[in-house]
């Protein structure tokens, strides 16, 4: 029987809901592109209900307990003697999501004797040390696709909110304010502008696709072209690298796994290329950015606006730079956390702990590492050091 370690968000601090805002959510059974949402034999959570905090519990206690298996929950993930630290040493699975992430360093791996997998009930498993993963024979496996099109809405939110100046200007309603300039000193229209994406995986091109009937200049960098259909379709300009896109761009949008290559990507050197007043929108992982240069950007006119979720670590600290910085629209680790993610997240989650303790193979499409080596999508969209 297995000990399954579950890291989640707290409550909400009123408690956990007892009434939701909605009474249901859309039916949605296959991805754009033709992948089917998760597969588990059955749930025990009702979809739309909150599941990615400690009292959710991914919807996993009923089916985990019922099998004989072990679920242990908590929010209790960093510092000294810590319950994650705590109950690690004799964990066979650990989920975490990447909002609230439980970093596997290569030390708690190696701390983790019984370690056999590590599910990030989402997108982006780099909370996971890869290398050490890979190492000590950890399956990683992740919930492709479940909340893509939840962050490329946040993208284009982000996007909008940036260039029309829309939180300024709602701080004006909520301070009993009517200056209109004040709004529109900084507001423009996105119709026209060139955007970019860093990387046209499942965000990233949903992302150009949302865009498009904006009438904007769509450009793309990534590993691998798209087809030349899709290029046609959406008007896509392909550059070789980030560093050929970005001066082109006025807005530019990061969709790209956190791994060697990628980390710190956009730094002094980069930002001194995009076009003055250019908006950067990074959804991605913050340290695709450099925490300090980006503050340095907006200070100095080289970016009009900066906005995203992802932060490091996580949970952001208070005296964090970026909370404080100028035309910056963050919000918490959230895009891809709606109640609609976590649906498909806690089902993906169930689908995977299925087929591990059946000993089943998981779906490919799932896998960043197995077998002692990147894996699946793993071995599509990451790299390691080695
Ligand atoms: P995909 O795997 O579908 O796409 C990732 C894309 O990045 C692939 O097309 C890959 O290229 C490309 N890529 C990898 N390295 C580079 C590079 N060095 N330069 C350019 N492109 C590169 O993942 P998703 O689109 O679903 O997610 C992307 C990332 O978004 C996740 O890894 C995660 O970090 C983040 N994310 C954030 C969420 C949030 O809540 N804020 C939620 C979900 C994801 P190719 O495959 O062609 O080699």
């Amino acid at each position: 029987m297995a000990k399954v370690l579950c890291v989640l968000y707290d409550d909400p601090t009123d408690g956990y809901p007892t009434t939701y805002a909605r009474d249901d959510l859309p039916a949605i059974g296959h991805y754009p592109g033709g992948q089917s949402t998760p597969t588990p034999e059955a749930v025990d959570f009702t979809p739309g209900h909150l599941l990615g905090s400690v009292s959710g519990e991914l919807g996993l206690r009923s089916f985990l307990e019922k099998a004989g298996h072990t679920l242990v929950v908590t929010s209790d993930k960093d510092g000294e003697g810590s319950v994650f630290d705590r109950e690690l040493p004799d964990a066979d699975i650990v989920i975490s999501q990447p909002f609230w992430p439980a970093y596997l360093t290569p030390q708690r791996i190696a701390a983790a004797r019984n370690l056999k997998l590590a599910v990030t009930a989402g997108i982006g498993s780099d909370h996971v040390d890869l290398d050490a993963a890979i190492a000590h024979g950890v399956t990683v496996a992740e919930v492709t696709y479940c909340n893509s099109v939840s962050v490329a809405e946040h993208v284009v939110m982000m996007t909008l909110s940036l260039v029309r100046n829309y939180l300024p200007s709602h701080r004006v309603v909520l301070d009993g304010g009517w200056n209109i300039a004040d709004c529109v000193a900084r507001s423009y229209d996105l119709e026209g502008m060139h955007v970019g994406t860093v990387a046209a995986g499942r965000i990233g091109l949903a992302v150009l696709r949302r865009l498009a009937p904006f009438d904007v200049k769509l450009h793309y960098t990534d590993r691998h072209r798209l087809p030349q259909d899709v290029e046609r379709e959406l008007g896509l300009t392909w550059h070789e690298s980030a560093a050929d896109m970005v001066p082109h761009c006025d807005v530019v949008t990061v969709n790209a796994p956190l791994h060697p290559e990628t980390e710190g990507l956009f730094g002094d050197e980069l930002l001194a290329t995009m076009k003055r007043g250019a908006y950067l929108i990074n959804t991605a992982r913050a340290r695709i950015v450099d925490r300090d240069a980006v503050d340095r950007a907006l200070r100095g006119g080289r970016l009009a606006g900066y906005a995203g979720d992802v932060w490091f670590p996580q949970p952001a600290p208070a005296d964090h730079p970026w909370r404080g910085m100028p035309h910056h629209g963050m919000t918490p680790h959230i895009s891809g956390s709606s109640l609609s993610a976590q649906a498909r997240y806690a089902a993906g989650t169930r689908e995977i702990l299925e087929s591990f303790f059946a000993g089943r193979p998981l779906r490919e499409e799932y896998l960043i590492v197995d077998g002692g080596a990147l894996a699946g999508t793993g071995a599509r969209s990451y790299s390691v050091t080695k």
